[in-house]
């Protein structure tokens, strides 16, 4: 029994590559070359010098003195807010943009939401001097100026997504339509571990790097390669993926996922995949998912923006039907408030996103003893203006 994917990547009944005929010479191409490349000692060593001298990997685990006093147990913070661009996305851009080189490619694109993911991929891009075009909905590009600001900072050119609900999925529909247009020279960045195989498994794969230093740095701390719990919050889930990834065939250690409830679970807002989805296809990948009846997605919402997805990766979607992963969702009153506490304890501001894995100690106790690692994801900067309206500060 195994919890990652196999060959054609599905993780349990979960994943595989429902596209398009279109699509199908894009992601054959990536499906058949990517293992071995990422396997290639010249890759591997371009990609660790670039997230040890330009990302500022290893990124430290730390043990939050505070925060385990009250608690009553042991809790480390995987620090991946200090990675270069502020979160665990970048780990992956890099990943990717050495994909694109070794496979050819000369033009990049990507999809954003609320641009964080354009960001990394416009920073990548920069890095690389390639060209680069990140679709994003009217409505997203509107409500996250700063980012789209950034994005062509670094030279991007950012392409409003005009239909639909002008906002993610429409963005994601662009993106594979220009793809689909431009099969030969341009490789699509996706920003998390959905979309068709082989997408899921190679992001989960460039973002492992997460747990495989949490187990270095934990056998120095505590002697034991293994905490008891790794938890994190998830919104497509490559943090999540990144953060469970060398555990997941490893019972020992409890794994345990943070969903947003916006509102509240059944309150008609919210985010909350696993616990509302039903089996269906997006974005080229058999999930769970927010629908109606028939079978029409539902827009999702959270406080955060980097959750607010109506689906989750098929490896979060395999966790949770299988009982592997323990799944808790929590409300944007609980994130908010929990994020304000890790402030003032440990003096972090977490990103809004993060301070839903942190909620989880009202939800659940755990032992004096218990060794539980949360993956801090990104740091707070970019929430600022919803924290200030929030708490009136
Ligand atoms: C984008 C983002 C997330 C959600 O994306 P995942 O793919 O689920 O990791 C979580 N935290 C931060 C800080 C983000 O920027």
């Amino acid at each position: 029994m195994t919890y990652h994917a196999n060959e054609k990547g599905y993780y349990g009944q979960f994943g595989g590559a429902f596209i398009p005929e279109m699509l199908y010479p894009n992601t054959e191409e990536l499906r058949q070359n990517y293992i071995r490349i990422m396997e290639e000692p010249s890759f591997i060593k371009e990609f660790q010098a670039l997230l040890k001298d330009y990302v500022g990997r290893p990124t430290p685990l730390y043990f939050a003195n505070r925060l385990s006093e009250k608690y009553k147990t042991k809790i480390y913070l995987k620090r991946e807010d200090l990675c270069h661009t502020g979160a665990h996305k970048v780990n992956n851009t890099i990943g990717q943009i050495l994909m694109a080189k070794r496979l050819g490619k000369t033009r990049i694109i990507a999809e954003t939401g609320a641009g964080q993911h354009g960001v990394a991929t416009a920073t990548v891009c920069a890095l690389m001097g390639i060209e680069c075009v990140v679709y994003m909905g009217e409505i997203d590009i509107a409500r996250q100026a700063p980012n789209v600001a950034r994005m062509k900072m670094l030279g991007a050119e950012v392409r409003s997504a005009l239909s639909g609900s002008r906002t993610l999925k429409d963005a994601t529909n662009e993106a594979i339509r220009d793809w689909i247009n431009n099969p030969v020279n341009t490789h699509y960045i996706i920003g998390s571990v959905v979309g068709p195989h082989p997408y899921p498994d190679m992001v989960a794969r460039f973002q492992s790097v997460i747990s495989k230093e949490i187990q270095s740095q934990l056998l120095e701390k505590e002697g034991t390669s293994n905490p008891d719990y790794v938890v994190a919050c998830v919104g497509g889930g490559s943090n999540a993926a990144g953060t469970y990834y060398h555990y997941l065939d490893n019972n020992d250690v409890g794994i345990i996922a943070v969903e947003a409830a916006g509102k509240g679970i059944h309150s008609g807002e919210s985010a909350a995949t696993s616990a509302l989805g039903k089996v269906g296809i997006i974005h080229g990948s058999k999930t769970l998912l927010m629908q109606t009846q028939d079978g029409q997605i539902t827009e999702p919402y959270s406080i955060s923006a980097g959750l607010d997805y109506p689906g989750v990766g098929p490896m979060h979607a395999h966790l949770y039907t299988s009982g592997r992963g323990e799944f808790i969702s929590v409300t944007d009153d609980e994130a908010m408030a929990a994020g304000l506490l890790v402030s003032q304890l440990e003096g972090i501001i977490p990103a809004i996103e993060t301070s839903h894995a942190f909620a989880i100690f009202d939800h659940r106790k755990f032992e004096q003893d218990d060794i539980v690692v949360i993956n801090l994801s990104g740091r707070g900067d970019k929430d600022l203006q919803t924290y200030i309206e929030y708490f009136k500060l």
